[in-house]
Protein backbone atom coordinates (compact mmCIF):
# COMPACT_ATOMS: atom_id res chain seq x y z
CA UNK A 1 0.00 0.00 0.00
CA UNK A 2 1.50 3.55 -0.97
CA UNK A 3 0.97 6.27 1.69
CA UNK A 4 0.04 9.97 0.81
CA UNK A 5 1.20 12.53 3.45
CA UNK A 6 -0.52 15.99 3.20
CA UNK A 7 -0.58 19.01 5.93
CA UNK A 8 -3.42 21.25 6.18
CA UNK A 9 -1.80 24.74 6.83
CA UNK A 10 -4.55 26.30 8.94
CA UNK A 11 -2.04 28.89 10.71
CA UNK A 12 0.42 31.04 10.15
CA UNK A 13 1.38 33.23 12.75
CA UNK A 14 -0.79 34.86 15.76
CA UNK A 15 -1.40 38.25 14.62
CA UNK A 16 -3.64 36.79 11.55
CA UNK A 17 -6.32 36.34 14.30
CA UNK A 18 -6.26 39.96 15.92
CA UNK A 19 -9.87 41.85 15.11
CA UNK A 20 -10.32 39.32 12.29
CA UNK A 21 -11.76 35.89 14.13
CA UNK A 22 -12.60 34.72 17.71
CA UNK A 23 -9.54 32.21 17.46
CA UNK A 24 -7.76 32.50 20.92
CA UNK A 25 -10.88 33.64 22.72
CA UNK A 26 -12.42 30.55 21.67
CA UNK A 27 -8.93 28.73 22.40
CA UNK A 28 -8.99 30.10 25.70
CA UNK A 29 -12.21 28.77 26.87
CA UNK A 30 -11.59 25.22 25.07
CA UNK A 31 -8.27 24.55 26.91
CA UNK A 32 -9.13 25.62 30.13
CA UNK A 33 -12.14 23.40 30.23
CA UNK A 34 -9.77 20.63 29.03
CA UNK A 35 -7.00 21.15 31.98
CA UNK A 36 -10.41 21.31 34.07
CA UNK A 37 -11.31 17.84 32.98
CA UNK A 38 -7.76 16.85 32.86
CA UNK A 39 -7.71 15.70 29.68
CA UNK A 40 -4.17 18.10 29.14
CA UNK A 41 -1.40 18.90 31.31
CA UNK A 42 -0.66 22.43 32.63
CA UNK A 43 2.45 22.50 30.78
CA UNK A 44 0.36 21.81 27.43
CA UNK A 45 -2.50 23.92 29.06
CA UNK A 46 0.26 27.53 29.26
CA UNK A 47 1.57 26.61 25.99
CA UNK A 48 -1.43 26.95 24.23
CA UNK A 49 -2.70 29.25 25.91
CA UNK A 50 0.28 31.66 25.61
CA UNK A 51 0.66 30.72 21.53
CA UNK A 52 -0.71 34.27 20.85
CA UNK A 53 2.53 35.40 22.33
CA UNK A 54 4.71 33.14 20.24
CA UNK A 55 6.46 34.48 15.98
CA UNK A 56 4.28 31.90 14.73
CA UNK A 57 1.83 29.25 14.96
CA UNK A 58 2.71 26.90 11.79
CA UNK A 59 5.19 24.11 12.53
CA UNK A 60 6.18 23.91 8.72
CA UNK A 61 9.55 24.18 8.99
CA UNK A 62 9.88 21.26 11.81
CA UNK A 63 7.39 18.80 9.89
CA UNK A 64 9.27 19.27 6.74
CA UNK A 65 12.77 18.24 8.85
CA UNK A 66 10.56 15.17 9.24
CA UNK A 67 9.25 14.54 6.12
CA UNK A 68 13.15 15.51 4.45
CA UNK A 69 14.53 12.97 6.97
CA UNK A 70 12.16 10.29 6.17
CA UNK A 71 11.95 10.39 2.51
CA UNK A 72 8.46 11.76 2.13
CA UNK A 73 6.85 13.73 -0.68
CA UNK A 74 4.35 15.57 1.17
CA UNK A 75 1.99 18.16 0.17
CA UNK A 76 1.15 21.28 2.24
CA UNK A 77 -2.27 23.15 1.34
CA UNK A 78 -2.42 27.01 1.83
CA UNK A 79 -5.39 28.87 1.98
CA UNK A 80 -6.34 31.81 -0.06
CA UNK A 81 -9.34 32.78 1.34
CA UNK A 82 -10.73 33.32 4.97
CA UNK A 83 -13.38 31.42 7.06
CA UNK A 84 -13.70 29.06 10.01
CA UNK A 85 -10.70 30.32 11.83
CA UNK A 86 -8.21 30.25 8.97
CA UNK A 87 -7.37 33.67 8.42
CA UNK A 88 -4.71 34.60 7.02
CA UNK A 89 -4.37 36.28 3.56
CA UNK A 90 -2.73 35.13 0.73
CA UNK A 91 0.27 37.36 0.80
CA UNK A 92 0.84 36.61 4.29
CA UNK A 93 1.34 32.84 3.50
CA UNK A 94 3.64 33.47 0.38
CA UNK A 95 6.89 33.09 2.52
CA UNK A 96 5.84 30.16 3.87
CA UNK A 97 4.48 28.73 0.51
CA UNK A 98 8.16 30.02 -0.82
CA UNK A 99 9.86 28.45 1.92
CA UNK A 100 7.80 25.05 1.60
CA UNK A 101 8.39 24.93 -2.43
CA UNK A 102 12.05 25.59 -2.05
CA UNK A 103 12.73 22.44 0.27
CA UNK A 104 10.85 20.54 -2.31
CA UNK A 105 7.72 19.74 -1.76
CA UNK A 106 4.16 20.18 -3.04
CA UNK A 107 1.83 23.15 -2.55
CA UNK A 108 -1.75 23.22 -3.23
CA UNK A 109 -5.00 25.08 -1.95
CA UNK A 110 -6.65 24.71 1.09
CA UNK A 111 -10.27 25.57 -0.35
CA UNK A 112 -13.21 27.88 1.72
CA UNK A 113 -15.62 27.78 -1.54
CA UNK A 114 -16.70 24.22 -1.83
CA UNK A 115 -20.22 25.06 -3.61
CA UNK A 116 -19.50 28.20 -5.44
CA UNK A 117 -18.35 28.38 -8.69
CA UNK A 118 -16.55 31.90 -8.56
CA UNK A 119 -15.37 31.35 -5.20
CA UNK A 120 -13.11 28.48 -6.46
CA UNK A 121 -12.67 30.21 -8.95
CA UNK A 122 -11.05 33.13 -7.30
CA UNK A 123 -8.92 31.26 -5.25
CA UNK A 124 -7.33 28.99 -7.72
CA UNK A 125 -6.50 32.39 -9.49
CA UNK A 126 -4.92 33.92 -5.76
CA UNK A 127 -2.76 30.73 -5.66
CA UNK A 128 -1.59 31.30 -9.09
CA UNK A 129 -1.18 35.31 -7.91
CA UNK A 130 1.09 34.66 -4.97
CA UNK A 131 3.16 31.96 -6.37
CA UNK A 132 3.35 31.95 -10.04
CA UNK A 133 2.28 28.33 -10.41
CA UNK A 134 -1.10 26.70 -11.17
CA UNK A 135 -2.61 24.82 -8.13
CA UNK A 136 -3.00 20.95 -9.22
CA UNK A 137 -4.59 20.01 -6.26
CA UNK A 138 -6.99 21.26 -3.29
CA UNK A 139 -8.07 19.78 -0.11
CA UNK A 140 -11.55 21.89 1.32
CA UNK A 141 -10.68 23.31 5.07
CA UNK A 142 -12.89 21.55 7.26
CA UNK A 143 -12.87 19.29 4.19
CA UNK A 144 -16.22 20.41 3.77
CA UNK A 145 -18.07 19.18 0.24
CA UNK A 146 -21.05 18.30 -1.39
CA UNK A 147 -22.26 16.68 -4.33
CA UNK A 148 -21.27 19.92 -6.48
CA UNK A 149 -17.85 20.27 -5.02
CA UNK A 150 -15.75 17.45 -7.09
CA UNK A 151 -17.70 19.25 -10.77
CA UNK A 152 -16.96 22.29 -9.69
CA UNK A 153 -13.72 21.62 -9.14
CA UNK A 154 -12.84 20.04 -12.20
CA UNK A 155 -14.17 23.21 -14.47
CA UNK A 156 -11.91 25.44 -12.27
CA UNK A 157 -8.61 23.42 -13.82
CA UNK A 158 -7.73 21.03 -10.59
CA UNK A 159 -6.18 17.87 -11.03
CA UNK A 160 -7.03 16.38 -7.84
CA UNK A 161 -8.86 16.94 -4.24
CA UNK A 162 -8.80 15.76 -1.75
CA UNK A 163 -11.67 16.67 0.62
CA UNK A 164 -13.88 13.28 0.96
CA UNK A 165 -14.34 12.12 5.17
CA UNK A 166 -16.13 10.00 6.61
CA UNK A 167 -16.71 12.36 9.83
CA UNK A 168 -19.38 10.32 11.32
CA UNK A 169 -17.18 7.00 11.24
CA UNK A 170 -13.37 9.19 11.47
CA UNK A 171 -11.63 7.02 8.63
CA UNK A 172 -12.55 6.79 4.93
CA UNK A 173 -11.28 3.29 3.89
CA UNK A 174 -11.71 4.04 0.14
CA UNK A 175 -9.42 3.99 -3.10
CA UNK A 176 -9.01 7.48 -5.23
CA UNK A 177 -11.34 7.70 -8.12
CA UNK A 178 -11.66 9.76 -11.35
CA UNK A 179 -14.46 11.86 -12.04
CA UNK A 180 -14.77 13.31 -15.31
CA UNK A 181 -11.21 14.56 -15.80
CA UNK A 182 -10.13 15.47 -11.51
CA UNK A 183 -9.48 12.34 -9.09
CA UNK A 184 -10.36 12.59 -5.90
CA UNK A 185 -8.21 10.92 -2.50
CA UNK A 186 -10.36 10.51 0.47
CA UNK A 187 -9.17 11.21 3.45
CA UNK A 188 -8.04 8.17 5.15
CA UNK A 189 -6.75 8.81 8.51
CA UNK A 190 -7.32 12.49 10.17
CA UNK A 191 -5.18 13.32 13.37
CA UNK A 192 -8.18 15.99 14.53
CA UNK A 193 -10.66 12.78 14.02
CA UNK A 194 -8.55 10.58 16.18
CA UNK A 195 -9.09 10.28 20.06
CA UNK A 196 -6.62 12.93 22.15
CA UNK A 197 -5.43 9.85 24.58
CA UNK A 198 -2.21 9.08 22.78
CA UNK A 199 -2.64 4.87 22.87
CA UNK A 200 -5.77 5.30 21.74
CA UNK A 201 -4.91 7.52 18.87
CA UNK A 202 -2.18 4.50 17.66
CA UNK A 203 -4.59 1.68 18.23
CA UNK A 204 -7.28 3.44 16.20
CA UNK A 205 -4.55 4.31 13.57
CA UNK A 206 -3.33 0.46 13.04
CA UNK A 207 -7.13 -0.57 12.97
CA UNK A 208 -7.77 1.84 9.82
CA UNK A 209 -4.79 0.79 8.48
CA UNK A 210 -5.61 -3.04 8.50
CA UNK A 211 -8.85 -2.13 7.88
CA UNK A 212 -7.38 -0.50 4.42
CA UNK A 213 -5.02 -3.60 4.06
CA UNK A 214 -7.74 -5.97 4.13
CA UNK A 215 -10.05 -3.94 1.61
CA UNK A 216 -7.28 -3.61 -0.64
CA UNK A 217 -6.99 0.28 -0.72
CA UNK A 218 -3.95 0.87 -2.91
CA UNK A 219 -3.32 4.30 -2.11
CA UNK A 220 -4.05 5.59 1.66
CA UNK A 221 -4.41 9.40 2.48
CA UNK A 222 -2.90 10.68 5.72
CA UNK A 223 -3.43 14.29 6.99
CA UNK A 224 -1.66 15.45 9.67
CA UNK A 225 -1.93 19.36 10.51
CA UNK A 226 1.72 21.10 10.55
CA UNK A 227 -0.17 23.14 13.83
CA UNK A 228 0.08 19.89 15.83
CA UNK A 229 3.94 19.51 15.64
CA UNK A 230 4.35 21.32 18.78
CA UNK A 231 4.97 20.74 22.72
CA UNK A 232 1.53 22.00 22.85
CA UNK A 233 0.12 19.38 21.53
CA UNK A 234 2.70 16.42 22.52
CA UNK A 235 0.36 13.76 21.80
CA UNK A 236 -0.09 14.53 18.17
CA UNK A 237 3.61 15.53 17.81
CA UNK A 238 4.30 12.16 18.85
CA UNK A 239 1.86 10.14 17.00
CA UNK A 240 2.87 11.51 13.87
CA UNK A 241 6.73 10.03 14.64
CA UNK A 242 4.97 7.27 15.66
CA UNK A 243 2.91 6.60 12.60
CA UNK A 244 5.93 7.91 10.18
CA UNK A 245 8.33 5.19 11.97
CA UNK A 246 5.81 1.94 11.70
CA UNK A 247 4.96 3.03 8.17
CA UNK A 248 8.59 3.30 7.34
CA UNK A 249 9.74 -0.06 9.36
CA UNK A 250 6.97 -2.16 7.28
CA UNK A 251 7.84 -3.32 3.60
CA UNK A 252 4.26 -3.49 2.56
CA UNK A 253 4.15 0.48 2.68
CA UNK A 254 6.19 3.30 0.76
CA UNK A 255 4.92 6.89 0.64
CA UNK A 256 4.07 8.78 -2.73
CA UNK A 257 2.90 12.13 -3.45
CA UNK A 258 -0.63 12.97 -5.17
CA UNK A 259 1.14 13.99 -8.63
CA UNK A 260 3.17 10.51 -8.54
CA UNK A 261 0.03 8.80 -7.38
CA UNK A 262 -2.29 9.97 -10.58
CA UNK A 263 0.88 9.27 -12.65
CA UNK A 264 0.84 5.70 -11.96
CA UNK A 265 -2.83 5.20 -11.97
CA UNK A 266 -3.04 6.74 -15.08
CA UNK A 267 -0.63 4.52 -16.66
CA UNK A 268 -2.26 1.60 -15.43
CA UNK A 269 -5.93 2.26 -16.89
ZN1 LIG B 1 -8.15 23.36 7.55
Amino acid sequence: MKVIISHDVDHIRPREHWFRDLFFSKLWYRETANLIKRRISILEWTFRCTSFLSKRLNNIPEVIDVDNCSGIPSTFFFGMNQGLNMSYKPQEAKAMIEYVKNHGFSVGVHGISYNDENGIKNERESFEKVTGFEANGIRMHYVRNDENTIPLLEKAGYQFDSSEFDKKKGYTIKNPYKVGEIWEFPVGIMDSYLDSNLETMKSQTLEYIDLANKEGIEYLTILFHDFYYSKAYENYMKWYEWLIAILQEDERYSFISFEDAIREMEKAK
